[in-house]
């Protein structure tokens, strides 16, 4: 077979994008060599409907064990009695959490999207807000912090009978005993979304879901450091709370509905190879590497945060206790949207999301918010005095904006200090 070379020179092209680049995409991360090589095997050819030992492909000795080791190691990880790390992402995980604990039209409630949720919490172009009744709850607008009050209020209106915890685009810890209190008064489905501070969880910086959530979905390819996937967990199984039974009459468990949600539910074939790369993924975040690693992320984050702070930037909430910040840039330059300085920074090398802010006077296709966050540069091996550094350039950018000499100048000082640190330093 003749080599394709436009392909793979456009992935060369973007290995050097990578490299040259400074990442504050708070949901991206870089991968190690040996996830990479997981992910790109021989593991790609198999089929294995089913699950290891019950599958319905001959041929499947091999996937069992890697799909068995990575069930142990995320269970090790995260001290989850269930897991199911076949979702291929954090959509299709959540997806499948609400196909297994709602019937269509059902009413749940999750974070609103432009006060830091995600698409598949209820958005009304997501399955989730088209198969359910979505009910948002908020950020209160003085502390920027969920609004629990409010939320209880909700619960206790709408009776929802799921209710998700976890955000894409918020700084804080939750407090997730709260929330299942709440629930529990309406005998309500507690489910945890931890796609981003994920790494933090499991490594015990931040407050544990599973001790109070039913079930707890997340990417891997976020603060987790593994390949594009998701997953879907819980410290212990219990019985279905709707009295559904099996052909026997015997009661079904959680576990069961939840994988059969998975497949066939929502998916077909599991994606082994990324399973494989999973395994690989979950055996370093076990590491005292890693550790020290989503410690440093925890670091940099709150030195890149004072640091936008000091230089007056507003940051929802005040601050961060995880790996991100959400920053309102109407305090220092009402008139420049999160667009703009996302499609400026971009040619200074410099990445960056825009994002809604919670209230925010613009549209999701302008935004007066900036998200960004640690866990890339991080990897890069970046420490926390060279967050003050990173700020200063994007604080020159924005008062900036169209300069093109200044923009010339910032990304030939991005690419010669990002020039002296590997994609992946651990
Ligand atoms: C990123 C994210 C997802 C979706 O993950 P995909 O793998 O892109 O589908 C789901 N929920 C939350 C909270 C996220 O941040």
């Amino acid at each position: 077979m003749k080599k394709d070379t436009k392909v793979f020179n456009l992935i060369r092209k973007e290995k050097q994008r990578q490299m040259g680049g400074i990442e504050l995409i708070a949901s991206e991360n870089f991968v190690s060599d040996q996830v990479l090589k997981a992910m790109g095997s021989v593991m790609t050819n198999k089929y294995a409907e089913g699950y290891p030992g019950k599958r319905y492909y001959g041929g499947c000795q091999i996937v069992d064990q890697t799909e068995q080791i990575a069930i142990d190691r995320a269970g090790e990880l995260f001290q989850a009695k269930f897991v199911n790390v076949q979702p291929h992402s954090g959509a299709q995980a959540n997806m499948a959490v609400l196909m297994a604990c709602l019937q269509p039209g059902d009413t749940f409630m999750g974070l609103d999207l432009s006060h830091g949720g995600h698409l598949s919490h209820g958005s009304p172009v997501n399955s989730s807000g088209i198969l359910y009744k979505p009910v948002a709850y908020e950020v209160n607008r003085e502390t920027g912090r969920v609004d629990y009050d409010d939320m209880e209020k909700k619960v206790a209106q709408y009776k929802p009978k799921l209710i998700i915890a976890g955000a894409s685009a918020y700084s804080r810890d939750w407090d997730y005993a709260r929330m299942r209190k709440a629930a529990d008064s309406v005998g309500a489905i507690l489910m945890a979304d931890i796609s981003h501070p994920a790494g933090l969880i499991a490594r015990g910086i931040l407050n544990d879901p599973l001790e109070y959530c039913h079930i707890v979905t997340t990417t891997t390819h976020k603060t987790l450091r593994g390949p594009r996937g998701g997953m879907i967990m819980m410290r212990e199984d219990f019985p279905n709370p709707w009295g559904l039974t099996t052909p026997k009459g015997e009661i079904k468990m959680m576990s069961a509905l939840l994988n059969s949600a998975v497949f066939p539910g929502v998916q077909g074939g599991p994606l082994e190879h990324v399973i494989a790369s999973k395994a690989v993924a979950f055996g370093e975040a076990l590491s005292d590497e890693y550790f020290e690693y989503i410690l440093q992320v925890k670091k940099n984050a709150a030195a890149m945060a004072k640091a936008f702070t000091d230089r007056g930037y507003n940051i929802i909430s005040g601050g961060t206790d995880n790996h991100l910040m959400l920053i309102d840039l109407r305090s220092k330059f009402p008139e420049i949207t999160g667009k703009m300085v996302e499609n400026t920074l971009v040619q200074a090398d410099i990445t960056v999301n825009k994002n809604m802010v919670p209230f925010d006077s613009r549209s999701p296709f302008q935004t007066s918010g900036l998200r960004v966050g640690t866990p890339a540069i991080t990897t890069r091996g970046l420490k926390e005095d060279m967050m003050e550094p990173i700020v200063d350039m994007i604080d020159d950018v924005i008062s900036h904006i169209d300069d093109t000499k200044k923009l010339e100048a910032v990304k030939e000082k991005v690419n010669a200090m990002m020039a002296e640190y590997p994609l992946f330093a651990w």
